[in-house]
């Protein structure tokens, strides 16, 4: 436990999408992280990146691997799991414009609505101040992304554009262990949405620890 303490283990979630970059931010903050794409592999981690992607093709690729079902536990055990756009949709317990069959994770209490900054903003990039992340605004890069539209009284808003047609609008959330961003810092080499993340592994790992000391 102590090494894993050190090091814990982190997995990205690795049918679809952007699974290379995650995996290589997390082992520059000193995280053991490894693809998954099996139950076995999900069982065997500390905490869960969902890259961005389609968010369609990542939750019917994980319906078939026989994943969805595995996630959804995790989530609601208490798994850490960060969200980056398409990540940030399969966490939302609710999700607009999307197919009617689209399913979700689940987890995050938000309305999530996909493609929210429309067709002629396919992508964009700026500047965000997020709570809690010392070190000035955060370069943003927003592809296809989705925004929060509606939050629950237990999330916690971390960031909202300003300035545009999207001017206070939220893309960035935490609800206990659970983490979702409409852009991708995976992109841009600013890790602190990535350090905030291992910390919460860290901070979750510490607590079974020493719920376990507590049980012997
Ligand atoms: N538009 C994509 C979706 O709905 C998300 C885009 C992304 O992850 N870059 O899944």
């Amino acid at each position: 436990m102590t090494d894993r303490l050190g090091m814990p283990r982190i997995g990205v979630l690795a049918l679809q999408g952007d699974v290379r970059e995650h995996l290589a931010t997390l082992r520059t903050l000193g995280a053991e992280a490894v693809p998954v794409r099996r139950p076995e592999e999900l069982a065997a981690v500390d905490g869960l990146v969902l890259p961005g992607g389609e968010s369609t093709t990542i939750v019917k690729l994980a319906d078939r691997f026989g994943l969805l079902e595995p996630l959804r536990v995790a989530v609601h055990g208490g798994l850490p799991v960060y969200g980056s756009c398409a990540g940030m949709i399969l966490l939302a317990d609710r999700i607009l414009d999307a197919p009617p069959d689209q399913e979700t994770i689940g987890g995050l209490d938000v309305t999530v609505r996909r493609n929210a900054f429309g067709r002629q903003v396919d992508s964009f990039e700026s500047e965000l101040d997020l709570a809690g992340l010392e070190g000035g605004p955060m370069h943003a890069v927003f592809i296809r992304a989705p925004w929060v539209e509606k939050a629950g009284a237990e999330v916690e808003v971390l960031g909202r554009v300003v300035g545009g047609a999207a001017d206070g609008r939220i893309v960035a959330v935490r609800q206990g262990n659970l983490v979702a961003t409409s852009f991708h810092p995976e992109l841009t080499g600013d890790r602190r949405v990535h350090a905030l993340f291992v910390d919460i592994v860290r901070a979750h790992l510490a607590e079974q620890a020493s719920a376990s000391e507590e049980n012997t």
